[in-house]
Parts: structure tokens; sequence; C-alpha cells
């Protein structure tokens, strides 16, 4: 079994749901007492929000990369990035560690295709449902639609994020705007919506509506867990 690194922090809140999906995955692969080998740096999030809100982003990447290089001294053989936003500076990351990395846009997307979607809505923060890393890259790469919410909604998404959910508070006022939101997602066109943020899924579940969510921190989870018991 190969030793998973994750980039953790970026909430702690999301942090302990791969923690513990790691290993729930991995004991239901193994059984027994069989648990996730796992190198893990949980970094201090408010100086990379700081940062982030500022458009600091080399500096965002920079100490990632540098939380990354003591991921690979203690043993990962590859890398999770235990957010979507900060795949934004994947690229800095990568430059730094000799690991592979297991971007969580391309476990999402690879999913969606294999339920042989095509349109989706996107929820996540402004950087993640605007840009090019994250968007674009669903779209360019994997040749999905990718429907965003208007601008306003993209504000309330974003701030719901930092303001709540990276903060361990789930609203229930919050969540009827979440759902209302995949609600216009779906009346444009979206077949599901993908909860592209870590923390999302805290707040709103399959349970909560008809619209299938993937959520991104699952999946990202799955893919680790195939990853680190191939041969
Ligand atoms: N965890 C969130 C995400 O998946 C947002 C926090 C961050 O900016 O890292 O994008």
């Amino acid at each position: 079994m190969k030793t998973i690194g994750l980039l953790g922090g970026m909430s702690w809140e999301s942090t302990t749901h791969y923690y513990q999906l790691l290993n729930q995955g991995i004991n239901e692969k193994l059984g027994g007492l069989h648990s996730a080998k796992i190198a893990m740096v949980s970094v201090d999030f408010q100086p990379l929000a700081t940062a982030m809100l500022r458009g600091e982003w080399t500096e965002c990447g920079e100490r990632l990369a540098d939380a990354a290089q003591k991921i690979e001294a203690a043993g990962a053989d590859f890398l999770l990035i235990c957010t979507n936003t900060m795949h934004k500076v994947a690229g800095i990351i990568t430059a730094a560690v000799s690991i592979p990395l297991l971007h969580i846009a391309d476990a999402t997307a690879e999913r969606v295709k294999a339920e042989n979607m095509q349109t989706v809505g996107l929820l996540g923060t402004c950087f993640t449902m605007e840009e090019e890393f994250y968007k674009g890259r669903l779209s360019e790469r994997h040749g999905l639609t990718v429907i965003v919410p208007p601008p306003e909604d993209r504000r309330i998404v974003h701030e719901v994020i930092f303001e709540e959910l990276c903060r361990g508070k789930i609203s229930p006022e919050s969540r009827m705007h979440f759902l209302r939101i995949i609600e216009t997602m779906r009346r444009e066109g979206a077949e599901a919506v993908i909860e592209g943020c870590t923390e999302i899924a805290m707040l709103v579940q399959q349970n909560h509506t008809t619209v299938p969510l993937f959520d991104t921190t699952t999946l990202h989870v799955e893919q680790a867990v195939r990853f680190a018991l191939e041969d």
C-alpha cells in the first residue's frame, strides 16, 4: 500500500473528512484492522486565506510548496491538496516535489464522465467558479459544459464558504440559498452539480435535493484509495 500525502488545513473542517474517509476507504477494501498510510502537513489557514483574498498567489504557492516538501520527506508516495481552490497554485507545488499530484478536478471530472453526464453546475469559491485552473480545466481538458451561478449568487456561495463552513457553522438559511442556486442551475441545463469546495458537503447532501451531486472530497478520496492500492 502506498503512503498518501495530505496537504491539509484549508480548512481543517474538511481535512477531518479526508482523514476519516481515507481510513474507511482503505478498511473497506482490505478489512481487518487495515487503515490508510498517511503523511500529513496541516497548515494554519489564516495567513494563507489572507494572502489568497489579497491575490498573493505566489506567496500561497511557496508556503504550500514548502509543506509539500515536508510531506514528501515524511515518506508520502503521492500528494492530495485537500482543497479545490489551492489547486490554482498546483504548478508551484508540483515543481517543488518529485511525487505525483492527484488533481481534485480530474478525479471529479472522471466520475462525471463515467456517469455519462456532459453539462454540470459548479459551486465553489469565486476563484474555483470563475477561473481557468478549475472551471477551465473541466471544460478544456475534460470536455464538460460548465454552468456557474450569476455574480450575486457566486458572492453568496463564496461568503458562506469562508464565513460559515470553514468555521464549522452549518446554517439552514444558507442551505436554502444553496438549494435555490442548485435548482436554478438545473433549470439552465445542469444534469448534476459539482460541490467544488471541500466543505460544501457539510451543508448540502444528496438527500436535500433531487439534482445529482458530485462531492469533490469524496471523489478525491476514492481516487486516492484506488491509487494507494494499485501495484
Ligand atoms: N476548501 C475550500 C475549497 O475546496 C475553500 C477553502 C480554500 O480556499 O482553500 O476550495
